[in-house]
């Protein structure tokens, strides 16, 4: 308590930037952190602003906007700074609008055709200087942050860019997936005057080419990732993606903080997307979910059969090749199985195909569905989630809370947020196994299986303590406090 008092008193300008936020758009994780983060700080009393880019959909679901600033001095391109407020909560919202660069339709990042937009090397620059401009109070805005926290490669540039300026509010980056790294070609960094004095090999470059992502690793006065795990997992050549070297050397400047869940939103007991309510002390409501959720996709309705739910992008990452190679096996027994997500073309298409064979067995729905994502949540028994490696993972977050045992790799945040079964029916909360192998996956499934089977109370106890597991925002948002003001220590000792 003594703790919270403290960081009310001592109330932080936050600006808080990121290139997705839930609910004005979202396609992973960062999303839902981006929405739920600063509303969980401005829950705590601090002077929290989000800035996103003025994408179509964010535009269309914001509400009342107005003119906040109307153009910077030092870009090229005219560019309207938009205010309002994130819904659901409090928190003011900027959104960077250049409509040559975020007015089109669909995919942040990605045309229709599943490539990166040509100019995205154009798109987070414009949007990084903005974010720039506003940090150093130079929109006309009368407000200057102390803090400037980044996510991801979109925001990279921003570290670096206010590493050049004279005073400066201080900096945190948040790696939120280590492996997408905004890498642009070096004629690209030239043509948009991106600054020469931050182009070196400690700097942004990166075998020749610009890493966006860099510009945040190298220049960030501190750094974090969002799981313990991760956070030591990246200092390794096997996961840290060819940036272990920078991040040994800044090892005294990273951490871990695992992300919360949104709770307002992922729920049993009050989840706006569920057909029925249900809590720990009262499961009918499960069971009526898994009839609803058999009923919507399209499996027949099975109380006492075993259904399997996955979500997420279908990339190679989220282990989708091993749930590719297990599901002849699997589906030999006596269990149910629905798959909602989508990614590369070709896990998409392998799914489709697959599910074809079996359709009483197995269900594959591609695209982007938030309603149907929780009622997977909801309605199946087991959650699979074989990451090859996995920052933090939202979704065995919300598997525990909504009673659904998830069944995870043992790497990164599942590691630190899912208890195996072995370890004891007073602590189990899911199924954890090693490798990255499809026998080790079937082996894990075929166990999880077998004690839903044959230990109907057993299951119930672990189900129990899944959904007593307390992932809130509002430790997640004191430890980032935390951080803040050790970046603010830092700033103020110098230059990183
Ligand atoms: P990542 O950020 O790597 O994609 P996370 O588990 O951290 O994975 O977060 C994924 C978030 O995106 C969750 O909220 C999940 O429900 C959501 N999500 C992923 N794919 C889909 C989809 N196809 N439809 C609806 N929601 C999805």
């Amino acid at each position: 308590m003594a703790k919270i008092t403290a960081h009310l008193a001592k109330n932080k300008k936050i600006l808080f930037a990121a290139s997705e936020a839930h609910p004005l758009i979202k396609t992973g994780g960062l999303g839902d952190v981006a929405g739920a983060l600063p509303a969980a700080l401005h829950d705590l009393r601090q002077d929290v602003r989000l800035i996103l880019p003025a994408y179509r959909d964010a535009m269309r679901d914001i509400g009342d906007l107005k003119v906040a600033s109307l153009r910077m001095q030092d870009d090229p391109y005219p560019l309207r700074l938009l205010e309002g407020k994130l819904p659901g909560s409090g928190v003011p919202v900027w959104l960077v609008d250049s409509p040559l660069h975020f007015d089109r339709a669909g995919n942040p990042y990605l045309g229709a055709d599943g490539r990166d937009w040509p100019d995205n090397a154009d798109r987070y620059a414009i949007f990084a200087r903005a974010v720039r401009a506003v940090a150093l109070n130079q929109m006309g805005l009368a407000w200057q942050p102390d803090v400037v926290h980044c996510n991801d490669w979109q925001t990279g540039l921003v570290p670096a860019l206010l590493s050049l300026a004279p005073t400066r509010p201080a900096s945190v980056f948040t790696i939120h997936n280590l492996a997408y790294q905004g890498v642009v070609a070096a004629t690209d960094y030239r043509r948009l005057g991106l600054p020469a004095e931050v182009w070196s090999v400690e700097g942004l470059e990166f075998y020749g080419q610009a890493s966006y992502i860099k510009g945040g690793l190298a220049y960030a006065d501190m750094l974090n990732t969002v799981s313990p795990t991760y956070a030591e997992e990246i200092r390794t050549p096997a996961f840290g993606c060819q940036l272990e070297g920078l991040l040994q050397r800044r090892t005294d400047r990273l951490v871990g903080i695992l992300n919360g869940a949104d709770y307002r939103e992922w729920d049993p007991e009050h989840d706006r997307h569920l057909p029925h309510h249900y809590s720990a002390a009262s499961l009918q409501g499960k069971a009526a979910n898994k009839t609803a959720l058999q009923r919507e996709v399209g499996l027949p309705r099975a109380p006492e059969v075993p259904l399997i739910g996955l979500v997420g992008r279908l990339v190679e990452q989220k282990g989708v090749d091993l749930v590719l190679a297990i599901l002849p096996a699997l589906l030999q027994q006596p269990v149910q199985v629905v798959i909602l997500g989508s990614g590369d073309p070709a896990f998409e298409k392998a799914l489709t195909i697959l599910a074809g064979h079996y359709p009483q067995h197995c269900q594959v729905k591609i695209g982007f569905d938030e309603g149907l994502a929780h009622r997977i949540e909801a309605g199946a028994d087991l959650f699979l989630m074989p990451s090859r490696y996995e920052p933090c993972g939202l979704n065995q977050i919300y598997s525990l809370r909504y009673g659904t045992l998830p069944v995870v790799r043992r790497t990164g945040g599942l590691a630190d947020t899912v208890t195996d079964w072995s370890e004891g029916l007073a602590r189990a909360t899911g199924f954890v196994f090693d490798a990255a192998t499809p026998p080790a996956l079937l082996e894990v499934v075929l166990r999880a299986l077998q004690h839903y089977r044959d230990d109907p109370v057993g299951w119930r106890r672990v189900v129990g303590n899944a959904m007593a597991r307390d992932y809130s925002w509002r430790r997640s948002a004191e430890a980032y406090l935390d951080l803040y003001q050790q970046a603010i220590a830092r700033a103020g000792a110098g230059k990183p």
